[in-house]
């Protein structure tokens, strides 16, 4: 039952997807546990991809993720990591299954307007990143 960490990126909270993107995250039975908006500075949006550092389109992805505010979710329920990154769908829209939040609303391989954690320790370090023990609701 860990909970997991989705973000809405800056080109779904300006075209304005954010209760679409959540109403799909609780029709799917996944529970919204923690939820704020913010803009990322770029040191933050640095450190939070830092493990692509050497990939070509870093720099880019850096400057789309501080173009604009951000909505940072935990999202818990039975199988959440995996059940979130189904949602979300393939990182290119082009390679995402109907039905997927990125092929409906992506508009490239960079902006593709959600981002989940991908295991069990990036999730506990990237829900760390942006929220405290106590902005998490428990699970009951
Ligand atoms: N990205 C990009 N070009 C690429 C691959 C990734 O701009 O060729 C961006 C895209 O926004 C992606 C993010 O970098 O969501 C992180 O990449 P990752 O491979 O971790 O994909 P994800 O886990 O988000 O599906
Ligand atoms: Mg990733």
């Amino acid at each position: 039952m860990a909970n997991t960490l989705g973000i809405i990126k800056p080109d779904g909270v300006r075209r304005r997807l954010v209760g679409k993107i959540i109403d799909k995250i609780e029709n799917a039975g996944l529970i919204i546990r923690g939820l704020k908006t913010l803009r990322l500075s770029r040191e933050q949006a640095e450190k939070f991809y830092a493990v692509h550092e050497s990939k070509p389109f870093y720099k880019s992805l850096v400057e789309f993720m501080t173009s604009g505010p951000i909505v940072v979710m935990v999202i818990g329920g039975h199988g959440s990591i995996e059940r979130w990154r189904e949602l979300m769908g393939a990182t290119d829209p082009a390679k995402a299954k109907y039905n997927t939040i990125r092929r409906e609303f992506a508009t490239s391989v960079e902006k593709n307007v959600v981002h989940g954690s991908d295991g069990p320790d990036t999730a506990k370090t990237e829900i760390a990143f942006f929220f405290k023990e106590d902005e998490i609701l428990p699970k009951e």
